[in-house]
């Protein structure tokens, strides 16, 4: 067996079916042992590998050396930090730490009896939109491949430790911009929706992206098979580009540009979120505008009364203007969903709970 150089440490998790065989044959194995492995780390999930009956003694060999003093590859999970239910019990909250630190956060929802989970992307996040807690906190890097699949074991081994049906519906709507952070992204769904591991179905994922319009372009043109949900807010540019700024590096006439470029070539319908913000863009107008935005798209808009953070000071809609919003779309032809603001209790919107926790620290330091 060849042996294994020393090498930047990389996670196990970070590689695809196809990698790892690669990896397993550079190092003088058989590409049929990667079947073994690929189950303990993403059907069973297991924690350790070692003392597995399923693994032949090369596969162990190589595990040894690889995980060993050459440190080509780890198996490190994130640490819990908080792990907080809402007392409806239908949201649970996960603040996970990483190696080096950095807390991203995950969340459990479990509506309607399906369960999704919500996944961040990047510590932190560059487009800094203004009533997003994450935004507020500024970018700190990319998550790798490996701690966005791990994000969704941690989730399907607290509901098999609860007695409670597996995840069916990932949303990739947590801290970070998703087409950000392309290529990690595609790695971790490749992981993901492997049918020999966590199995989730590529048309029960949704990514969402603020209006990234070379990520749009891109998963038209490769046609990946995940939703798209793109985020508005605002129908005119001025209006959007005071709520989103990565607008005026993506201008709205662009932004739908790309949007009816990927409908053409993958036929899919793309859904449009809207955070509904008492007073700035709940009125009737703005729905009229939204619609006319969206002519000849097969649209779908997910209406969001806004979840209030410290550092933005509007509110959400109430329900009589939600609802007005929502008919003006309807009688536009564009069905829409207004979603209930559960989880408030866990600090449920994107970055909330991670701000929370660190302004608490800040006041226990002070303190
Ligand atoms: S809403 Fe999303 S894209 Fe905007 S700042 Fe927050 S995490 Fe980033």
């Amino acid at each position: 067996m060849a042996s294994i150089e020393p090498v930047a440490e990389r996670s196990l998790l970070d590689l695809t079916f196809a990698s790892l065989e690669g990896v397993l044959v550079a190092a003088g194995l058989p590409a049929v042992h990667a079947r073994a492995l690929w189950r303990a780390l993403h059907h069973d999930l297991a924690e350790n590998l070692s003392g597995r009956a399923d693994f032949v003694p090369p596969l162990r060999r190589w595990l040894h050396e690889a995980m060993g003093p050459a440190k080509a590859y780890e198996l490190a999970f994130p640490t819990p930090v908080a792990d907080i239910a809402s007392a409806d019990g239908l949201t649970r909250k996960f603040l996970l730490r990483l190696a080096d630190g950095q807390t991203v956060e995950t969340v459990l929802m479990a509506y309607d009896g399906r369960h999704t989970a919500c996944l961040s992307t990047q510590a932190g996040c560059a487009m800094g939109c203004v009533f997003c807690a994450t935004g507020q906190m500024g970018f700190v890097r990319h998550l790798t491949p490996g701690e966005i699949v791990a994000q969704v074991r941690h989730v399907q081994l607290a509901q098999r430790v609860a007695g409670k049906p597996g995840l069916r519906n990932l949303v990739l709507m947590g801290m970070g911009e998703p087409l950000h952070n392309y290529d990690s992204v595609m790695t971790a769904l490749e992981i993901i929706t492997d049918r020999r591991g966590l199995n989730l179905g590529p048309s029960k994922i949704t990514i969402s992206t603020v209006g990234v319009v070379p990520g749009i372009l891109r998963l038209a043109a490769e046609n990946q098979p995940y939703q798209l949900a793109v985020s508005l807010h605002g129908a005119t540019e001025e209006e959007r580009s005071a709520l989103v700024p990565a607008s005026r590096r993506w201008p709205l006439a662009e932004l739908m540009a790309a949007c009816r470029t990927y409908f053409a070539q993958t036929g899919r319908r793309i859904f449009f979120e809207w955070t509904l913000i008492a007073g700035v863009n709940d009125s009737v107008g703005h729905a009229a505008r939204l619609a006319d935005l969206l002519a000849g798209l097969d649209a779908h808009v997910n209406l969001i009364p806004l979840n209030p953070t410290g550092g933005f000071s509007g509110g959400p809609t109430q329900q009589a203007a939600a609802k007005a919003f929502q008919a003006v779309l309807k009688q536009a032809g564009f069905p829409s969903t207004i979603r209930q603001r559960r989880g408030i209790d866990v600090a449920a919107g994107c970055g909330q709970l991670r701000a929370e926790k660190s302004r608490r620290s800040a006041v226990t330091a002070r303190g």
